[in-house]
Order: structure tokens, then C-alpha cells, then sequence
């Protein structure tokens, strides 16, 4: 794959910043665990479908939650230690500044790349809003929707 000019100085630019890029528009900090134990690492599979995603759907992604540990996704996930999270298979994209119509697009475009696990929070106040995506396989689980 080869980078465009823009693509190379801007990829140049945020690593001399100290911000390690996992993929064209996703950096390190954006998807580590929040808990401080700096854990980042994502499953590669994920990411190459999360930036074709990004690319099909033509506007920035707000992550919310992406790597969690074991031990922090034991502390906020309902799925206690063995959630998704903590495999680096999903992450939790704000709706917050996009339409409805533009989150159930997303939906469609990211099931039409391959995940299988949607979790949907489109109610309460806009900035809580987030939908959950993953590529979980069927060794996890089979493909499930879910509300919160
Ligand atoms: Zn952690
Ligand atoms: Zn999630």
C-alpha cells in the first residue's frame, strides 16, 4: 500500500508528535484500555476492517472504548472478563454528531465489510450515544444484535 504525499507528511508529522498510528486514521491513544495500564494492542483483522469502515463511510470516527484489559472490562462491562473488548476485536464509535440516518448507514456499510456483533445506544443524551461494533467469530459467539 503506498501512501499518498498528504497521507505520508501527515503519518510523518503525528509520529513526531509521539502518537503512534495503528492504521491510516486510528492512533494508539485512541484505542487504549482507559484504565492507564497503556494497553493498546488490537486484533490486526479488526483493524483492517475498521479502517475499511473509515474509508467507506468518509468522516472521523469518535472512539469511545477500545482495548479494555481484563481487569477493567471486568470493572464496566456486563460481560465481566471474558468481553470482546478485551480480545482488541471492537470498539465503541460516538454517534454523538451524526445523524440517525448516517448510524444505521454505518451499520449497514460495517456488516457489509464482515463484523457480527452490533450494540447499539441511540437514546439518552447525544453525547452518551455510541454504537458498538466487533468481528467476534463463532468460536465467541455467534453474530448478535443487542441494545443497552
Ligand atoms: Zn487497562
Ligand atoms: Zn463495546
Amino acid at each position: 500500500m503506498s501512501l499518498s504525499r498528504r497521507e505520508f507528511i501527515k503519518t510523518v508529522y503525528i509520529t513526531l508528535g509521539g502518537i503512534m498510528l495503528v492504521t491510516k486514521n486510528f492512533t494508539t491513544n485512541e484505542l487504549m484500555c482507559h484504565c492507564g495500564c497503556n494497553d493498546a494492542e488490537m486484533d490486526d483483522d479488526f483493524m483492517r476492517m475498521l479502517q475499511e469502515l473509515r474509508d467507506v463511510a468518509g468522516f472521523p470516527f469518535r472512539i469511545n472504548s477500545g482495548k479494555r484489559c481484563i481487569k477493567h472490562n471486568a470493572e464496566i462491562s456486563s460481560h465481566k472478563k471474558q468481553g470482546i473488548h478485551t480480545y482488541g476485536k471492537a470498539v465503541d464509535i460516538s454517534v454523538m454528531s451524526i445523524s440517525t440516518t448516517q448510524a444505521l448507514h454505518l451499520i449497514k456499510q460495517a456488516q457489509d465489510i464482515g463484523f457480527t456483533g452490533f450494540g447499539l445506544n441511540l437514546k439518552g443524551e447525544r453525547k452518551g450515544r455510541f454504537i458498538h461494533i466487533d468481528n467476534r467469530g463463532e468460536d465467541f459467539s455467534p453474530p448478535a444484535v443487542w441494545t443497552y
